[in-house]
């Protein structure tokens, strides 16, 4: 019924050079990698961006993610690792089903991840961080399951504002923070 083709490949591994397989997830050998050794982590479960998935899997991904990266230091003698994902066609996604990438990288191997950094105002900046902040709570706070990690509200956003009423804003963040943590 499927059109995509890594489900193709989830259900003809044999052909493939699968170096890793669990419940959750497959890790095999690119057939053109970018390097010799570039890994393809993919969840079994068909998801076109990572958003649609799962946390426990994510999270599961990400662990398989870092030991395959293990190996390839170990085993195959990187120097470093990228670990990427292209999270939608605008990123680069050229199939419809998450993907990670895990590259094995040593000195000039021909590979080039550079970009040209461009200059961003405080106003720019300060924009951005009200226009995301103010859904980190409903998106990292607002699920039972979050974790044992304790989530901070970055200082810097609160100690610049000026009034009183700031203050006591503060502190009843830090009061409701408290109140949220397991
Ligand atoms: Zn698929």
């Amino acid at each position: 019924m499927t059109e995509c083709d890594v489900c193709k490949i989830v259900n003809n591994k044999e052909a493939f050079h699968v170096i890793y397989e669990d419940e959750i997830c497959f890790a095999l050998l690119h057939e053109s990698p970018a390097v010799p050794g570039h890994t393809m982590v993919i969840p079994k479960t068909h998801t076109t961006i990572i958003e649609e998935l799962d946390d426990k899997i994510v999270e599961h991904l990400f662990v398989v993610c870092n030991k395959v990266s293990t190996i390839l230091f170990d085993k195959l003698g990187a120097h470093g690792t990228n670990v990427i994902v292209n999270n939608g066609i605008d990123a680069g996604q050229d199939l419809p089903h998450v993907v990670i990438n895990v590259l094995p990288r040593s000195e000039n191997d021909g590979l080039d991840f550079e970009w040209t950094p461009k200059q961003s105002g405080q106003q720019v900046l300060e924009s951005l961080q009200k226009k995301i902040q103010i859904y980190s709570d409903p998106i990292f706070l607002g699920k039972d399951e979050l974790p044992d990690i304790k989530i901070q509200k970055p200082e810097q956003s609160i100690t610049k504002t000026s009034s009183n009423n700031k203050i006591e804003k503060k502190e009843n963040y830090q009061i409701n923070n408290l109140k949220r943590l397991p």
